[in-house]
């Protein structure tokens, strides 16, 4: 089986009590069936603490049972007792997987690391070059599934041209991100016309609209609002969440210059998004909901950034994609919310996203 990855993802490696988040606090770690059935066995203290800490969840799964939102195996230094008495093989396949997350395309799969996790984010953002990608054969099987191989392939070298058309830096930033959604757009009309003969991306993807700064504010009010009612799983994001109205109502003016400025970081946080949901459009036929969730996740990451004390400094900007990483992409409640209004609502059309996009800035007189 092949396995594409970004090519950083080799140098990965958990930096355990020096991560300054751990992933290990803040949510229910989810324990597998075998795990769960391992630690039912296992002898000594640490066996009757496995029994004892953990549950079964409302949604059905078997879960450690967290103290103060920290899992009970994290000690006070920040290190896992599972790990430390039992070995990394007793990790349950949650705490063995992450940060990694994986796409299984049957003959390929797509590995990467969520933004989630603090160092998987400092690798990520390390350098300005464009993100590259490396395709390796690997060791085990084709995995079968139902995949339609032509929609596959067409998505593929659509994925392809996606991702250099937000690479293409002879183009700003904000201009790219309007590039691909349109380019996205095209791409779906033809998978819903069952045409899947190539399309290129012209120069005319790349123009802006003429926009209304009215409009966009009041289409990242609504964004500031689904935010606000979905499920929180850090403390922190609450008071981060009641900012975003009023900041929206600032931002939305200078949108495309905190793009401008932050143009790297917003072209690789764009590639990330691109690179983990394009191709699960094989399994669901809808690419317009993946676009469109790749560039409202830029924006929000944005705005969140705006809200930090430290706003405006490489830390903040991967603190707030950290944390947006964290209470979107790791709660599937959040993501099915988040993704129905896509799916749903006229304010998370093309349209409005590509006002947004367009509302240049203008420079203050001095
Ligand atoms: S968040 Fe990342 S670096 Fe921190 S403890 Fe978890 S895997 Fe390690």
């Amino acid at each position: 089986m092949k396995n594409t990855y970004p090519s950083y993802y080799k140098d990965f490696a958990c930096i355990a009590d020096k991560c300054p988040d751990t992933c290990c606090a803040g949510w229910q770690i989810v324990v597998d069936a075998e795990s769960a059935a391992k630690y039912r066995c296992a002898n000594g203290e640490i066996g009757d603490k496995l029994r004892k800490s953990m549950a079964v969840d409302d949604d059905g799964d078997t879960v450690f049972v967290s103290h103060n939102r920290r899992c009970p195996f994290l000690q006070n230094d920040n290190l896992c007792k599972i790990y430390i008495e039992l070995g990394k093989e007793a990790l349950c396949k949650t705490c063995t997987l992450f940060p990694r997350f994986v796409t299984d395309l049957g003959g390929r799969k797509e590995t990467g690391l969520s933004l989630s996790c603090p160092e998987a984010a400092r690798l990520h953002f390390a350098n300005d070059m464009p993100l590259t990608f490396e395709t390796v054969e690997e060791d085990s099987p084709v995995q079968p599934n139902s995949i339609d191989p032509t929609l596959y392939f067409t998505l593929l070298k659509a994925q392809k041209t996606a991702i250099n058309i937000l690479q293409n830096r002879k183009y700003p930033v904000n201009r790219r991100l309007i590039a691909f959604l349109r380019f996205c757009d095209e791409v779906q009309a033809k998978i819903r016309a069952k045409d899947l003969s190539e399309i290129s991306a012209e120069e005319e993807y790349f123009l802006p609209v003429s926009a209304s700064l009215s409009k966009a504010k009041r289409v990242l009010n609504r964004y500031a609002d689904i935010l606000k009612a979905l499920e929180k799983l850090d403390a922190d994001w609450n008071s981060e969440l009641n900012e975003i109205k009023i900041l929206s109502y600032k931002k939305a003016e200078s949108f495309a210059a905190v793009l401008l400025q932050n143009e790297y970081e917003a072209e690789h946080l764009a590639v990330y998004f691109a690179f983990r949901y394009f191709m699960t459009t094989a399994f669901d036929k809808n690419l317009a909901s993946k676009s469109r969730f790749t560039v409202f996740s830029v924006l929000i990451c944005l705005i969140l950034e705006a809200s930090l004390p430290d706003f405006n400094t490489k830390s903040a900007r991967i603190e707030a994609i950290r944390r947006y990483s964290k209470e979107i992409e790791h709660s599937a409640e959040n993501m099915y919310t988040v993704f129905t209004a896509i799916k749903k609502s006229r304010f998370f059309g093309s349209d409005n996203l590509i006002n947004i996009l367009s509302c240049e800035y203008q420079p203050k007189e001095k």
